[in-house]
């Protein structure tokens, strides 16, 4: 039996990862330090024997005593609002702990995947984003300290891959959405819901001509399932490439929760990319992969699960 390693295991995402890989026949090991996780997300994990949660900063020295086959890193804030509230925590996570939980792969000889993010690519001059665009990033703007702590947790995944031989990969994930999201993790589609739910007005910034691509939870964790166990070391984009402006969206949530709620308009933040589509041209030849579940269908399976309380 495998064992695997997943850092921020309590997270949004790290949650229905673990879920994924005990399904497939892993043991599971699941460190988070549970600074925007929540020890709730694997609590239907706990009493699963092949499962095993420690408390733990792997900015910090990350010491494990069993023999691992993958490490999958996915520990850091994600959301605008959780990384420019710890920008510190960020850079340390994307930086020392990236380098920790590598040097842990050379030790074990395991294999390791960074979760990486659209944000690699800034405010984008191309679009579709394809993985070979180096991005337009601005490393001192308040969302340098995310941008940056993935840059560099990139090059230094692939500085082991090339120095040490680890089989590493790197997942460009972009926008996701689906239960387990915080209510209040800032990000547009968990607050459009809520505001669309309590009859409050949905704040849209700047005029929402600005474009995401948002892709449902399963298909992004079928995609990093399947880089794990691929032979594709260089970078991957995973997500949705259904583009729609932000008012667009904000307009169909309002349509699939019914909602009277008005739409009212506040300031851009500072560097919003305009533009976020992914060219997953990359993925569909090297990993057979692409999304299953409409943006429509993706939206309702998140409305519902917010509605019964996000539970
Ligand atoms: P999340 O905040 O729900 O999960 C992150 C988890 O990491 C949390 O449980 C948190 O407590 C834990 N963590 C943070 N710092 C840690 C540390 N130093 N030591 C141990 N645990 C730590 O966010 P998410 O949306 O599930 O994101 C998970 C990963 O996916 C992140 O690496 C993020 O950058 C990446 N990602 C997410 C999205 C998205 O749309 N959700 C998009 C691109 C990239
Ligand atoms: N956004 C918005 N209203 C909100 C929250 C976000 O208009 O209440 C916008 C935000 O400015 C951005 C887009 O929605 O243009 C997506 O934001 P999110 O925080 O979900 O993630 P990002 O893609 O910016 O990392």
């Amino acid at each position: 039996m495998p064992t695997v390693l997943v850092t921020g295991g309590a997270g949004f995402i790290g949650s229905h990862l673990c879920e994924r890989l005990l399904k497939e026949g892993n043991r599971v090991i699941c460190v988070d330090n549970l600074i925007t996780g929540k020890e709730e997300n694997i609590s239907h994990l706990s009493n699963n024997p092949d499962f095993k949660f420690i408390q733990h900063d792997v900015s910090k020295y990350v010491d494990i005593e069993e023999d691992l086959d993958f490490i999958l890193h996915f520990a850091s804030p994600a959301s605008p609002i959780d990384y420019q509230l710890y920008p510190i925590q960020t850079l340390k996570v994307g930086s020392l702990g990236t380098h920790n939980t590598l040097g842990l792969a050379k030790a074990k000889g395991a294999r390791f995947l960074l979760a990486s993010t659209s944000e690699i690519y800034g405010d984008p001059l191309v679009s579709p984003q394809k993985e070979d665009y180096w991005g337009n990033v601005n490393c001192v703007g308040p969302r340098g300290v995310y941008d940056e702590s993935k840059r560099f947790a990139e090059a230094i995944t692939l500085a082991y891959h090339r120095t040490h031989k680890i089989d590493t990969k790197i997942v460009r994930i972009f926008n996701t959405h689906g239960p387990r999201m915080r209510k209040d993790d800032g990000r547009a589609v968990p607050n459009f819901i809520n505001q669309a739910l309590k009859g409050e007005p949905l704040t849209v910034f700047g005029d929402g001509s600005q474009t995401r691509s948002f892709c449902y939870v399963s298909d992004l964790i079928d995609g990093i399932y399947k880089l794990m166990l691929s032979n594709t070391n260089e970078p991957v984009n995973i997500g949705n490439p259904r583009e729609l402006s932000i008012l667009e969206s904000a307009k169909l949530i309002l349509s699939l929760t019914r909602s009277r709620s008005q739409i009212i308009y506040k300031d851009l933040p500072v560097d919003d990319p305009k533009v976020r589509r992914p060219d997953i041209t990359k993925a569909r030849k090297e990993l057979s992969w692409q999304p299953k579940v409409s943006l429509e269908e993706g939206l309702k399976k998140t409305i519902e699960w917010f509605k019964n309380g996000g539970k």
